[in-house]
């Protein structure tokens, strides 16, 4: 079974990562062979990584290896995938047209998702002709390491892809949490509302931005203080 990630960068090789992991023959795709080969690398630098932290095995590693490769070529990596993921740069013009073109070229019953952090998943399957089958696949940085995705329904994805989306998901060994597509989804929403206030509070000189930061930390136990994380 095979996975396509289009975009190779900080999100796209990490997505290529963890598919190739749990057994998917994954395809690495960028505008540049270039480009997509540094998104391979940069995935094989994790493992190894992993290996020399014992949080990967040598077995593993090279199993995930052996499954990753590059591609320029949207269309003829995605002809027999059976899910296609972009991560390509927030843009919804840029996005529209990646989109488009998967999914002209890839298996009709096969998946469409988008590793959009805020854009309207909705308004994603406006630009092609088989709608029901894209979904939001929110993914975290580090993605090799955060282990939680949101998976997004837009206005027209089926049944279908949400099963299969949650089934990748588990594959994958990521825990899901299912929004219904709106405006910064579940994280991205709450994210903002803290970022923006604990700015506030900076500005009104409630407390430092360290205290306010320690504050969510430890209190909270937020793994970072909403200053930090949106610096
Ligand atoms: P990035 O800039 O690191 O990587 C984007 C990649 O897309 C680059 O390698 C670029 O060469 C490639 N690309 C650009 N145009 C292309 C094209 N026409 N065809 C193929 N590849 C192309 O961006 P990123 O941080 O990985 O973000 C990607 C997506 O993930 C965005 O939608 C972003 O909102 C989302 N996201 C990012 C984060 C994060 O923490 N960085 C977290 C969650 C979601």
């Amino acid at each position: 079974m095979k996975v396509v990630v289009i975009g190779a960068g900080t999100m796209g090789h990490g997505i290529a990562q963890v598919s190739a992991m749990a057994g998917y023959t994954t395809v690495q795709v960028d505008a540049t062979l270039l480009q997509a080969s540094a998104g391979v690398e940069r995935a094989l630098g994790n493992l190894d990584d992993g290996v020399k932290r014992g949080k990967v095995t040598e077995a593993a590693r090279d199993a995930a290896a052996a499954l990753l490769s590059a591609s320029d070529d949207i269309a003829s990596a995605v002809a027999d995938a059976v899910i296609v993921i972009e991560a390509v740069p927030e843009r919804i013009d840029l996005k529209h047209s990646i989109l488009a073109t998967a999914d002209a070229h890839m298996p009709s019953h096969s998946i469409l998702g988008s590793n959009t952090s805020s854009l309207s998943i909705t308004d994603l399957q406006d630009t092609v002709t088989h709608p029901a089958r894209v979904v939001g696949l929110h993914f975290f940085n580090p993605v090799h390491i955060n282990p939680l995705i949101e998976v997004v329904r837009g206005r027209r994805t089926d049944d279908a892809t949400m099963t299969g989306a949650l089934a990748y998901v588990e594959r994958i060994g990521k825990e899901a949490v299912v929004v219904n597509d709106s405006p910064g989804f579940a994280t991205s929403r709450l994210g903002v509302l803290l970022g923006l206030e604990a700015m506030r509070m900076l500005e009104e000189g409630v407390a430092q931005a360290a205290d306010i930061d320690r504050a969510l930390e430890l209190g909270y136990r937020h793994p970072m203080g909403p200053l930090k994380l949106t610096d």
